[in-house]
């Protein structure tokens, strides 16, 4: 939404900042003078009531998927990732505050002690209020980063831009510092980036934003007043949206259109996986007439993790309200009756050697009523 008083282009946006940008010209860490620019330049424009959501990456502290490659644990090295941006936020809190504006910090990952959690009502109180909003940790797990972090905030806080604040003013057909003849793009579309792999963020952001019909702005936040500029729409960036392809990218045949449109081979792929997804839910819904399908659900703990029942015995069905389960390995008895009871089925087996018998109730009137509206909610989710 513009915001026609102070000639801003949009209202409430999104600022992602990528760790590196922090690093200033040092190899690592965190430069507090870069810091304070980038805060400067925050500070300006929220003061004229720019809604502002900051989301800082952890790049130059920490990044998981780099330590993964030189022997760490993934989830763990990602764990850490997030803890750096959680860092970095703080850091840009502080210089915030020191110029007068007031900010919270909120984070995926919960730790009272330096921010709140994440609450999204909470989150667009603080905007409302004027407070910049400084998102940490990303969407606080492993295997993502701050750009799908920012990309889930900005659609989550109705964002009308995502604002990419790196090193470079834009996107460019090569690398500017190595191709002097590399050209910047004025304006992209989301399937340009994705189908060129541009890489001017992670594929799913790129591809959230365009769901949400978020467009996404890159620009160098190096220069002390690009921010300003970037949002009256001055000075030199390049705006990702959807709409007609841009002429930069000739050689791409699919308009936006078209990526968005499933073939009908898509479509039946995606409905065949749907009807039998259904099937296996209502093959688990248990109706009064024994069925195999009822144990479905049941894991059981063998060998030191978790297991099907069917890989551990064999289940079968001899009348119709009686399944049995014949124990492949007698140790297992136990393991397995506990799992059977403990599945929420509302079954009890009896033991007889390596076999356990289970009746089939017949349903109440209360379970019936029940299940009805546990098919109602499957059928609702395919
Ligand atoms: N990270 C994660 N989940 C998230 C966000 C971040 O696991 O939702 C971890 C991941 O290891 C990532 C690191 O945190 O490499 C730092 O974030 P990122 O690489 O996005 O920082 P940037 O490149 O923007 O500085």
């Amino acid at each position: 939404m513009p915001n026609p008083s102070s000639g801003y282009r949009y209202k409430r946006v999104l600022l992602k900042v990528s760790g590196e940008v922090l690093m200033g010209d040092q190899g690592f860490g965190i430069d507090i003078g870069t810091v304070e620019s980038v805060a400067e330049a925050v500070a300006r424009v929220a003061r004229q009531g720019v809604e502002i959501c900051l989301v800082i990456g952890g790049g130059n502290i920490f990044r998981g998927v780099s330590k993964a490659a030189a022997g760490m644990e993934r989830t763990t090295a990602d764990y850490m990732g997030m803890l750096a941006t959680v860092m970095n936020a703080l850091a840009m809190q502080g210089a915030l505050e020191k110029m007068g504006v007031q900010t919270r910090v909120q984070s995926a990952l919960t730790m009272n002690a330096v921010a709140e959690p994440y609450i999204r009502r909470r989150a667009l109180r603080h905007l409302e209020k004027g407070r910049v909003v400084i998102f940490a940790a990303g969407v606080g797990a492993p295997f993502f980063t701050t750009d799908s972090g920012a990309a889930l905030s900005a659609a989550e806080m109705g964002c009308d831009a995502l604002l990419k604040g790196t090193s470079v003013d834009g996107v460019y057909s090569a690398d500017p510092k190595k191709d002097p003849s590399a050209t910047r793009y004025e304006t992209l579309t989301y399937h340009d980036v994705l189908a060129k792999d541009l890489r001017v963020m992670d594929a799913s952001a790129v591809a959230l934003m365009r769901d949400s019909g978020i467009p996404i702005v890159v620009f160098s936040i190096r220069e002390d007043d690009s921010l300003e500029k970037v949002l009256r729409g001055e000075g030199a960036f390049t705006v990702i949206q959807s709409g007609a392809r841009s002429d930069a990218l000739t050689n791409s045949h699919e308009s936006e259109t078209d990526m968005a449109k499933p073939d009908l081979k898509t479509y039946r792929d995606r409905m065949d996986k749907a009807v039998s997804a259904l099937k296996d839910e209502f093959a688990g819904l248990r109706t009064g007439r024994a069925n195999s399908g009822l144990l479905d659900p049941v894991q059981v703990e063998a060998y030191g993790s978790t297991s099907p029942l069917n890989a551990v015995a064999a289940i079968s069905v001899p009348e119709p309200r009686m399944i049995t389960v014949n124990v492949w390995d007698r140790g297992m008895v136990v393991s397995v009756e506990k799992a059977i009871r403990a599945a929420g089925l509302g079954l009890n087996p009896i033991v007889d050697g390596q076999m356990l018998r289970i009746p089939v109730p017949p349903l109440t009137e209360e379970r019936r009523k029940d299940l009805v509206k546990l098919a109602g909610k499957y059928a609702e989710q395919q």
